[in-house]
C-alpha cells in the first residue's frame, strides 16, 4: 500500500484466484460489519494484465463509506472480499490505435492500458488526455505525463476541448472516456465532434456508489 497524496490510496492485491485480465476493468470490492451489513464498490484496475498484483487506486471522498475505511483502515497484509475482474467492454488489447480520456480517479483504468502498451511496445497507439482540478487530483499523473499525456488543470483554467483531442484522437480507431457522470457526458461527446463515430467511444462512469 502506498498513499501518494493526502486523498489517495493505491493498494496492491494478491487474489486467492487469479483470471485473465484485460486493460481497462474493475474490481467488486466488498465491506461486511459484524452485524452483517454490506457495502460494495467497484474500483477499476491500475495495473498491466501481466502484473503478479492487481492494483487498485482509490481516492478519499468526505464521508465516504467504502473509500474512507479503504483509506484510513486498511492496512498491509489484511484480507479483502474482492470479485473480478469484471467488465468486458471498456477494455481495450493494444491491437488498435486508440484515445483514452480520463477525469479525476477516471484515469485509473487508463493506467492499465498505458502500462499494458508498453509492455507490448505499442505506446504509439494509445494517445492520452487526463483532466483534473490540480495535478494532485490526477492519480499517476507523473507517470502519465511522461507518457505523453496532454494533462489539463481545470484550476489553472484548462478544460479538455476539441482542440485538444482533435489531433489525439485522428486515426483512432476506439476512443474511451472514464470519469464523474458529467465528465463523461461532455467528454464523450467531444470525441464524437472531433470525428470518432458515436459507437466506437466507449465510456464508463464512475457514480456516487456502485
Ligand atoms: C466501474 C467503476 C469503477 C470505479 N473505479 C474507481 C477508482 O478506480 N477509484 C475510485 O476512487 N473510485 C472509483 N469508482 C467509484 C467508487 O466505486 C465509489 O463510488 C467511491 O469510492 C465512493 O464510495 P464511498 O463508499 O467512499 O462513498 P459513498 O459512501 O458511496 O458516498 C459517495 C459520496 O456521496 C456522499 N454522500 C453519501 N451519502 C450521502 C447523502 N445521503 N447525502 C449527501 N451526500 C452523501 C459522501 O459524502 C461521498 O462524498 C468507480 C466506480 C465505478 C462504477
Amino acid at each position: 500500500m502506498t498513499r501518494p497524496t493526502g486523498r489517495l490510496v493505491t493498494i496492491r492485491l494478491e487474489p486467492s484466484h487469479r483470471q485473465q485480465q484485460y486493460a481497462g476493468q474493475h474490481f467488486v470490492v466488498r465491506l461486511t460489519a459484524d452485524d452483517g451489513y454490506t457495502a460494495t464498490r467497484s474500483y477499476s484496475v491500475a495495473s498491466d494484465p501481466d502484473d503478479d498484483l492487481v492494483e487498485i487506486c482509490v481516492e478519499k471522498l468526505p464521508d465516504g463509506e467504502v473509500s474512507g475505511y479503504l483509506y484510513d483502515v486498511v492496512e498491509p497484509g489484511d484480507t479483502l472480499e474482492v470479485r473480478g475482474p469484471i467488465g468486458g467492454w471498456f477494455v481495450w488489447d493494444g491491437s488498435c490505435p486508440a484515445v483514452a480520456v480520463g477525469g479525476g480517479t477516471g484515469v485509473v483504468p487508463l493506467v492499465a492500458m498505458l502500462r499494458q502498451a508498453q509492455r507490448l511496445g505499442v505506446t504509439d497507439r494509445l494517445r492520452l488526455a487526463v483532466s483534473g482540478r490540480t495535478a494532485g487530483h490526477i492519480p499517476y499523473v507523473e507517470e502519465l505525463r511522461a507518457a505523453g499525456a496532454t494533462v489539463a488543470l481545470t484550476g489553472a483554467g484548462h478544460r479538455l476541448s476539441a482542440d485538444d483531442l482533435r489531433p489525439l484522437a485522428d486515426g483512432a480507431d476506439l476512443g474511451f472516456v472514464c470519469g464523474s457522470a458529467r465528465f463523461a457526458e461532455a467528454l464523450s461527446s467531444t470525441l464524437v465532434t472531433v470525428g470518432l463515430p458515436v459507437d466506437h467511444v466507449r465510456v464508463e462512469r464512475f457514480g456516487p456508489t456502485g
